[in-house]
């Protein structure tokens, strides 16, 4: 019996990225996202039904145009949007990956954990997870879910010993501040599965994007960090790479 392909929506791919993930990637960004943080700069990847329908066989089809770059580390990223928004879809992909030894890695904000998300990651060989703010406060107020959601997740990545890189978009006034950076360096300490810990600085070239589609860029009067900020803040990381 023929199966008819399993199709998700897709906003855009990235062939050679660099930033998602280990190595070479070639990075697909789901559509569709049920938070509105406030420094989100895809604010057009939020409908969950714009973007472009298309299969999982053919994403890797085209992700395997590529592989000769991939070599060791580099494989596919699932970013977003939020994946977990079309766990079906994103199990898919990953399961075809596997299929062809491409390794996988999935970029989220941790919001959701269903039966569809525990089986996706049995097929993710990494997690970059967002910690967004060090308190339930900030969560509620420019994410849009409790604090609670991406700690449940990140207890589960734990439980099943999933490699994960925690990362946190520094946004002055915000999360810029050494209660942050310790959250962070303690989560890393109890959790066995981190490994590495990132800080990227808040950007702002997202603007025009918001303007084109008529709505508010809730942190438009943030500055972004300098380079001398981002500086420090790393350096209070107590373990931003621990040795596996
Ligand atoms: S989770 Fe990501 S895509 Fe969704 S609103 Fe936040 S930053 Fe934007």
């Amino acid at each position: 019996m023929n199966r008819s392909p399993v199709t998700g929506h897709v906003h855009s791919i990235q062939t050679l990225g660099t930033l998602d993930g280990p190595g070479v990637r070639f990075v697909v960004f789901a559509q569709g996202c049920p938070l509105r943080c406030g420094c989100c700069h895809n604010p057009d990847t939020w409908n969950p039904s714009a973007g472009t329908e298309i299969s999982a066989q053919e994403l890797v089809h085209r992700a395997m145009r590529y592989r000769e770059y991939f070599r060791r580390d580099g494989g596919i990223t699932l970013s977003g949007g939020e994946p977990l928004l079309q766990a079906r879809f994103a199990t898919a992909l990953f399961e075809e990956c596997h299929k062809m030894r491409i390794n996988t890695c999935l970029d989220t904000s941790g919001c959701i954990l269903n039966d569809e998300v525990k089986h996706l990651l049995t097929h993710t060989d990494r997690v970059l997870l967002d910690i967004k703010y060090p308190t339930d406060a900030l969560y509620r107020a420019h994410v849009g879910c409790g604090i609670v959601q991406p700690l449940r997740f990140l207890q589960y990545l734990n439980q099943q010993n999933i490699p994960t890189t925690l990362r946190q978009v520094i946004i002055p006034t915000l999360n810029d501040t050494e209660e942050s950076i310790d959250f962070l360096s303690l989560l890393a300490e109890e959790r066995s599965c981190i490994d590495t810990v990132e800080l990227l600085p808040f950007r702002k070239l997202c603007t025009a994007k918001y303007e084109r589609m008529g709505i508010p860029f809730p942190m438009a009067e943030i500055e972004e960090p300098t380079q001398d900020l981002m500086e420090r803040l790393q350096s209070r990381l107590r373990n931003p790479k621990k040795k596996k």
